[in-house]
């Protein structure tokens, strides 16, 4: 059993731990909070193990009456593997804790590359991890397009992407973020960060990003015109490579009724994925489109959900000895993901 805990405990975090105490072959050391609030309080209901941030958090539980198992410290002496879900940049910050430890580490995708040496993204370079110390599970944008461009890249070759993200304003409990009537650039300045960090993982060809941010807080929608090296190739093929892609899933705006992001999360909901979840890329097959040798398409990513699975077979990648075909069957097995 691989002994993992999990440091930052809210949108990523809370996934990540329920994610970890689903799998058969790895065991839930503790989650670590800075604060007594609910979500501390729902931890301890669901049987883990809560440490506290620092010596400030550990006055405010004893004060909340919260029970706390000690710091966060404690808790990374404890596991084998430290999966780091702060804000961006704690995570950087809590790496010389961890290092002094000798553990292993996971950050998220709001850290540096430079934080871990790899960007991860399992299906892209799962073999390249193996052994390290550290990873840096990639955003959830970023993840959404290794998926699809490195399909893309394996069957035809790509020689450029051009991406253009709607991204959602906030997540569904940031009440103090927006807008609320605007669509803002994200920047005004091209190209946006999202394509030199596909670029981290997959270096091979350019990927240029423009990012827009709408008022919505369930997914972000991306346009993708992908320059292919092959020639002629039809829709149909296309279609036919993302349906053997592990995480990518296809859907209809025609006779399935896909007509929103609105549709995908119902979905979700339909088949009671815990808190709406979707893990996969979300992509519209009736969007497929080739003119000139570049393949047109939307695709939805769900911010809060799509980068859990990597998590998991970042874990695996790192401590353990499964290869990568058998980590991503056996985190979608848990989570109840189809391919
Ligand atoms: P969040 O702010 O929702 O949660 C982080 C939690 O960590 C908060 O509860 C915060 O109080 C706590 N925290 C702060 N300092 C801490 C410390 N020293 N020790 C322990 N806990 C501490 O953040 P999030 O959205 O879950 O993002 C976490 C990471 O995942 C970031 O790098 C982010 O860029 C990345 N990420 C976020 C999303 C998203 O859409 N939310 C998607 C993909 C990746």
């Amino acid at each position: 059993m691989i002994k993992v805990a999990v440091n930052g405990y809210n949108v990523i975090g809370r996934r990540v731990a329920d994610a970890v105490a689903l799998q058969r072959d790895m065991v839930l050391v503790g989650v670590a909070k800075t604060r007594p609030d609910y979500k501390a309080k729902m931890a301890l209901q669901k049987g883990y193990k809560v440490f506290a941030a620092d010596d400030r958090a550990v006055k405010a539980f004893e004060k909340a009456k919260v029970s706390c198992s000690g710091l966060s410290k404690d808790m990374s002496a404890e596991a084998d593997v430290i999966i780091d879900a702060t804000p961006d940049e704690i995570g950087a910050a809590n790496k010389a804790m961890y290092s002094s430890l000798g553990k292993k580490a996971i950050f998220q995708g709001g850290e540096e590359h430079e934080v871990a040496g790899l960007s991860f993204v399992a299906q892209c370079n799962y073999e390249k991890a193996k052994g390290r110390q550290f990873v840096r599970v990639v955003s959830c944008n970023t993840t959404g397009l290794c998926r699809v461009l490195n399909s893309l890249d394996e069957s035809f070759g790509v020689t450029k992407a051009r991406v253009v993200i709607a991204r959602r304003a906030a997540d569904p409990d940031e009440i103090k973020k927006g807008p609320i009537d605007a669509v803002v650039l994200d920047p005004a300045t091209i190209p946006s960060h999202h394509g030199p960090d596909v670029n981290t993982v997959l270096p091979n060809f350019p990927v240029i990003t423009m990012a827009l941010k709408i008022p919505t807080t369930h997914m972000h929608l991306h346009s993708l015109i992908v320059s292919l090296k092959e020639k002629s190739i039809s829709e149909d093929k296309i279609i036919e490579e993302f349906a053997k892609t592990h995480r990518v899933m296809l859907v209809d705006s025609g006779e399935d009724g896909y007509k929103s992001t609105a549709n995908v999360v119902d979905y979700a909901r339909e088949i009671g994925r815990p808190r709406n979840d979707i893990y996969e890329s979300v992509v519209w097959k009736d969007s497929v489109k080739v003119i000139d040798d570049e393949a047109y398409m939307f695709m939805a990513v769900h911010q809060e959900a799509i980068v859990i699975p990597e998590n998991i077979d970042a874990v695996r990648a790192i401590a353990g000895q499964e290869s990568r075909e058998e980590s991503i069957s056996m985190t979608n097995r848990a989570l109840g993901i189809f391919l």
